[in-house]
């Protein structure tokens, strides 16, 4: 990896990729056949402490910044971008969005069993029929003596078959529009949770994706996650980091198709000669290594202006917009300098292409990204 960490951050990568390479790297065969999430995943990276990255240690994290826990996902997707999908949807959407928007008696009661691992995390906002349009969302949250009663469904929800805690966004206050829903943190243990459906999917395969469903759930006051009716600028700011946080598991996602394309072209011989002495084959491994320079650069520049609470939208919309078509261009590179060998599932390639598809959809599409970044450049917020 070129020079862009200090070294306290590159030893954190540096672990954390020998972590996921000795501990990891065996599931992954199950997780694509079977599509299932073995629990063993998550007590191995329990045991290193990568699920607590990013909370402080008196709520039982390991410390680090939003940056540590980034390179934490970063080396975990370069071996499986589906266990990286699952630590970032409970370390970054859930355990972090608690860490900076609970009350202390949230904290005290979910931090400690999220950053051990003896919790699962998950973030709940899309639904069957909100998802760009994230907004209009349907749940409802109707106020009770005491709380809420929170009735809706959800879908496309990362960890969510697996889930204990959930940050939940509903409907508080349906007259005041956006500024009526309120982020809840619940427990899939309360009466009227219910797993509708795990979702089959092209990629991504074994981190569990689901259709959830709330029915009637009472939600006490004290898991109102920031205020009553916030929840717009608890899941905006949540995206703003989710974004930053989701970009480098696509830097991830580069660095293995170029090691690997690398690899193969330096052994593959045709017409005499290794293909790496192909100019053809050496343009897309020159494409894969500056778009994966830029996208280091940008994505921890990004990351570490977050870390001082400062406004990162537009730049975190572009960091990961870029990192994902990166990403993209990346494992199509890799399959193709793989030629009929990395269409098999002999290679893991196919398994990456497979897998990138979704950098350009989850934490908003390209399509709204870019609609966000224009918008901020026109002053249209
Ligand atoms: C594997 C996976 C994991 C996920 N994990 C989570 C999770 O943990 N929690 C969670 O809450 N959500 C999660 N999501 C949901 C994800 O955030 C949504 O899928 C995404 O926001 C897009 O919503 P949609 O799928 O409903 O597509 P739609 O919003 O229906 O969009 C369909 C197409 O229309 C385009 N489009 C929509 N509006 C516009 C517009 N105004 N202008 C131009 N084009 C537009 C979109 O870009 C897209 O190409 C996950 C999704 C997947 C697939």
């Amino acid at each position: 990896m070129s020079q862009v960490l200090d070294s306290e951050h590159q030893l954190i990568y540096d672990t954390a990729l020998k972590l996921a390479r000795e501990k990891l790297a065996g599931y992954v065969e199950i997780m694509e056949s079977q599509n299932v999430f073995p629990a063993d995943i998550w007590r191995e990276l329990a045991e290193s402490g990568y699920l607590g990255v990013g909370v402080d240690e008196t709520f039982g994290g390991t410390g680090g910044d939003y940056l540590a826990a980034a390179l934490v996902g970063q080396a975990i997707s370069r071996i499986s971008p589906a266990i990286a999908l699952s630590v970032g949807a409970h370390v970054n959407l859930c355990m972090h969005n608690i860490f900076r928007n609970g009350s202390l008696a949230l904290k005290q009661q979910y931090l400690p069993g999220l950053a051990s691992g003896t919790l699962v995390g998950g973030m709940a906002l899309t639904e069957p029929n909100a998802g760009s349009d994230a907004m209009s969302i349907r749940t409802r949250a109707e106020p009770i003596k005491g709380g809420y009663l929170l009735t809706g469904a959800k879908t496309f929800i990362t960890n969510g078959p697996i889930a204990d805690v959930l940050v939940v966004y509903a409907v508080s206050d349906p007259k005041m529009g956006r500024h009526g829903l309120t982020a809840f943190v619940i427990e899939t243990a309360w009466p009227g949770f219910q797993v509708a459906k795990s979702l089959d999917k092209l990629g991504m395969r074994g981190s569990p994706t689901g259709e959830l469903v709330f029915d009637h759930m009472e939600v006490p006051d004290g898991h109102v996650l920031g205020s009553p009716n916030s929840g717009v600028q608890v899941i905006m700011s949540g995206l703003d980091l989710e974004r930053a946080y989701y970009s480098a598991n696509a830097i991830g996602i580069i660095e293995e198709m170029l090691d690997q394309s690398l690899d193969y072209a330096r052994q593959r011989e045709q017409f005499g000669h290794p293909i790496a002495q192909f100019e053809l084959i050496q343009e897309k491994l020159a494409d894969m290594a500056t778009q994966l320079d830029a996208a280091r650069l940008f994505t921890y520049h990004v990351l570490s202006l977050a870390q001082t609470g400062q406004r990162v939208s537009r730049l975190a919309a572009s960091a990961l917009l870029f990192a994902a078509e990166a990403a993209n261009r990346a494992t199509n590179h890799a399959l193709q300098i793989h030629g009929g060998y990395g269409f098999t599932k002999d290679f893991a390639i196919e398994r990456f292409f497979r897998d990138a598809k979704l950098l350009d959809i989850g934490a908003g599409t390209n399509e709204i990204r870019r609609i966000l970044i224009a918008r901020e450049l026109l002053g249209d917020r």
